[in-house]
């Protein structure tokens, strides 16, 4: 789970990490005081959607000239003029893929002058299970750029969960960037308090590009990037609280509510699987035979037909399905509940693409029979194979 650069921000603050002030606003009438509690002279206003690359971004149908989400204003006046123009455009950025995000919020901060923009982030290293701790001269632009041209920019290293954080980590982090006498001390503590904060909240990302050497010598978080281990956010509430449901696929939305597990993917052929190997399986075997999968989804051991009808309703509200396979294991999970479930989903939302179905395993004759008889147009298939190609034949013909 992902939360807005404003709410890192006031994470970081409450663990006494270096960040600037700043006023969340909603609505334009609300961004002139917000700015006016804020001495200047530099105000910056940023636009907050859950991705990054927001500088460099561009608004749908902006004016020529017109500058991306993160704005640099002189004035209270400019500052609310640049909150007004940005609330409800759509940002589209590298990582927010051509549709763009829409701005609900902007950020209104106190500006920082910046001598240096550095890069730090803590990451899960799924290698050596540790959390690593990444760090760069280069930051304030595209690290994955950094990481392809000049490598031996980038310097990173994992922490032993054993020993913990120690201070010597947080050196090894100021000498590779290069900060020198006072600021030294000051980047152990931020390293420290950050790696502090990346454990009690369970994080599985803490990336920090900006971070900064101000004109007066002194350290600061210009941006941050927070996500959350899915796993853990019931040991959270306050993270839990912070969730922006607005930012989210609404398909991997609805299925987090029923407890499915879906991740949208840009194919045409939605999977309905139970176990994550078989869809992922599954998946392979459709792109074997030439097509590609709408999404991954695993129903589970123990789906409901209301769970079932649920995950079916998301595979048809994608506009990119033009076919359905149905690849069910009856294991725990029983073939006949998959087929009444299909049924109702069916009934319900109706059926506008082929679907194929292949159904083994217990109750796999009862589950057979459920189908024959619905009447419903449905392709049956005997195993793995069979099954993937007629989808794709269906579909590609
Ligand atoms: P991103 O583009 O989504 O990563 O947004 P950032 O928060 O990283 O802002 C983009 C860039 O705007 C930074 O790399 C800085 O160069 C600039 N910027 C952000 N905050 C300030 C600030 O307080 N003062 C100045 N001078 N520049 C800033
Ligand atoms: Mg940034």
């Amino acid at each position: 789970m992902n939360i807005h650069e404003y709410q890192a921000k006031a994470l970081l603050r409450s663990y006494g990490i270096p960040v600037s002030d700043g006023r969340i606003v909603l609505k334009a009438e609300e961004a002139k005081t917000a700015a006016g509690e804020m001495d200047g002279p530099l105000w910056v206003v940023k636009s907050q959607i859950h991705a990054g690359g927001r500088g460099k971004g561009k608004f749908v149908e902006a004016e020529a000239g017109e500058k991306g989400g993160v704005r640099l204003a002189k004035s209270v006046e400019e500052a609310a003029e640049f909150a007004r123009q940005m609330l409800g455009r759509t940002l589209v950025t590298i990582q927010t893929g051509p549709a763009g995000k829409q701005v609900n919020r902007v950020y209104i901060e106190e500006g920082t002058d910046i001598e240096r923009e550095l890069y730090l982030a803590l990451l899960i290293d799924r290698q050596t299970s540790r959390v690593s701790i990444v760090a760069s001269t280069e930051g304030g632009m595209d690290i994955e750029e950094v990481a392809h041209s000049t490598p031996e920019k980038i310097v990173s290293f994992s922490v032993d969960p054993a020993a913990g954080f120690q201070d010597y980590h947080g050196r090894r982090v100021a000498f590779s960037l290069g900060l020198k006498g006072a600021q030294i001390k000051q980047c152990v503590g931020i390293v420290r308090n950050l790696y502090r904060l990346f454990i009690d909240k369970d994080m599985d990302m803490l990336e920090i590009n900006p971070l900064v050497v101000t004109t007066e010598g002194g350290l600061k978080l210009l941006d941050a990037k927070m996500g959350f281990d899915g796993n853990a956010i019931y040991r959270h509430p306050d993270i839990a609280a912070l969730r922006d449901e607005t930012e989210e696929d609404p398909k991997e939305l609805a299925a987090s509510k029923f407890d499915l597990n879906y991740i949208a993917l840009d194919g045409e052929i939605g999977c309905m699987v139970n176990g994550a190997g078989l869809a992922m399986a599954t998946m392979d075997i459709i792109k074997l035979y030439g097509a590609e999968p709408a999404n991954f989804l695993d129903v589970g051991g123990g789906a409901t037909k209301e769970k079932v009808t649920e995950a079916f309703k998301i595979i048809t509200s994608d506009p990119n399905v033009k076919g359905i396979l149905v690849n069910i294991f009856g294991g725990i999970m029983r073939c006949d509940i998959i087929a009444e479930g299909v049924i109702a989903a069916v009934k319900e939302v109706g059926l506008e693409v082929p679907l194929v179905v292949r159904l083994e395993g217990t109750n796999v004759e009862l589950g057979k029979k459920i189908i024959n008889e619905s009447g419903l147009n449905v392709i049956a298939a005997d195993d793995l194979s069979d099954a993937a190609q007629k989808i794709v034949k269906a579909v590609k013909g």
